[in-house]
C-alpha cells in the first residue's frame, strides 16, 4: 500500500513539474508558432474588436489638426516603406500619453504623446515611439500575448468548467497590454535598428522618455509606455548610446 501511495505521489509530482515547465518555457514557443500561422484577416479582426472596446472604454476622437496627423503618418509610412493598406496608424485622445500596437498592424498614438514633442518640424521623437510600436508589431507581441493568455485561461476554464474566464482573460490582456521586459527590449532594439537605418537620431525618443518620466514620477501614474520594464533609465541610456553611432 505504502509503495502505491509513493508511486501516485511521484507521478503527481512529475506531472506537476511537467505542466509547470511546459507553461514556464513552452508557452512562449507555442505562442510564436501559433502567431505565425494565424492569417492576417484574423489578426485584423482581433485588432478591430479590441479597438472598438477601447473606443467604448477610454479613447476619444483625436483633437490633433488633420495636417499634423497626416504629416506624422506620411513621414512614418515613408520611413518603413509601407502604405495605409498594410499599416494602420490611428490617432486618439485620452488623458494620458501612450502608444500601443494591436494585432492586424494597428499603431495607435495618443494626442498627449504628440503634444509632448519637442520638434514639430520632423516629429522625430514621435517617429521614435512609432518605431518602437513597429517593433511590437514585427515580433507579433500583442498577438503572442493573446495566445499565451488564451492557453492559460483555456486550462483554467477546463478545470473549473467556466468558459467565461477564458474570454475575460483575452480581453483583459489586450486592453492592459503589459509586455514583459524582454518584449520591450526587443521593441526598443527594433526601433534603434529602424531609426539608424534611415539615419534618424534616437536622441529625441530618449528625451521624450525622460520628459514623460519626469511628468509622471509616481509609478502608479506612469503611462503604459513607461510603466513596463526595462526601466526608463536603461532605455534612455541605450537610445543615447545608439545615437552616438549615427552619422547624420
Ligand atoms: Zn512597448
Amino acid at each position: 500500500m505504502k509503495k502505491f501511495v509513493l508511486f501516485v505521489l511521484t507521478i503527481t509530482l512529475f506531472l506537476a513539474t511537467l505542466i509547470y515547465v511546459a507553461f514556464r518555457w513552452g508557452s512562449e514557443w507555442i505562442s510564436s508558432v501559433v502567431a505565425d500561422i494565424i492569417p492576417i484577416e484574423v489578426q485584423e479582426k482581433i485588432g478591430e474588436a479590441s479597438l472598438k472596446q477601447l473606443e467604448i472604454q477610454e479613447l476619444e476622437k483625436t483633437k490633433l489638426p488633420v495636417f499634423t496627423q497626416e504629416k506624422i503618418k506620411s513621414r512614418f509610412l515613408k520611413i518603413v516603406q509601407q502604405d495605409t493598406t498594410h499599416l494602420k496608424i490611428l490617432f486618439y485622445d485620452a488623458p494620458y500619453p501612450n502608444a500601443f500596437a494591436l494585432p492586424g498592424n494597428y499603431i495607435v498614438i495618443l494626442d498627449s504623446i504628440v503634444k509632448l514633442s519637442q520638434d514639430t518640424i520632423t516629429y522625430n521623437d514621435v517617429i521614435g515611439v512609432m518605431a518602437h510600436e513597429m517593433g511590437h508589431l514585427h515580433f507579433k507581441h500583442s498577438l503572442k500575448l493573446v495566445i499565451k493568455s488564451g492557453l492559460t485561461a483555456m486550462v483554467i476554464s477546463y478545470f473549473i468548467g467556466d468558459i467565461s474566464s477564458f474570454v475575460a482573460s483575452i480581453t483583459h490582456q489586450l486592453l492592459t497590454l503589459s509586455y514583459s521586459r524582454s518584449y520591450e527590449e526587443e521593441a526598443d532594439d527594433y526601433a534603434i535598428y529602424l531609426l539608424k537605418k534611415q539615419k534618424i537620431p534616437t536622441l529625441p525618443l530618449a528625451h521624450l522618455l525622460e520628459n514623460m518620466s519626469k511628468t509622471y514620477k509616481e509609478e502608479s501614474t506612469l503611462p503604459a509606455f513607461l510603466s513596463t520594464h526595462p526601466v526608463t533609465e536603461e532605455r534612455v541610456k541605450k537610445l543615447k548610446d545608439a545615437n552616438l553611432n549615427i552619422s547624420l
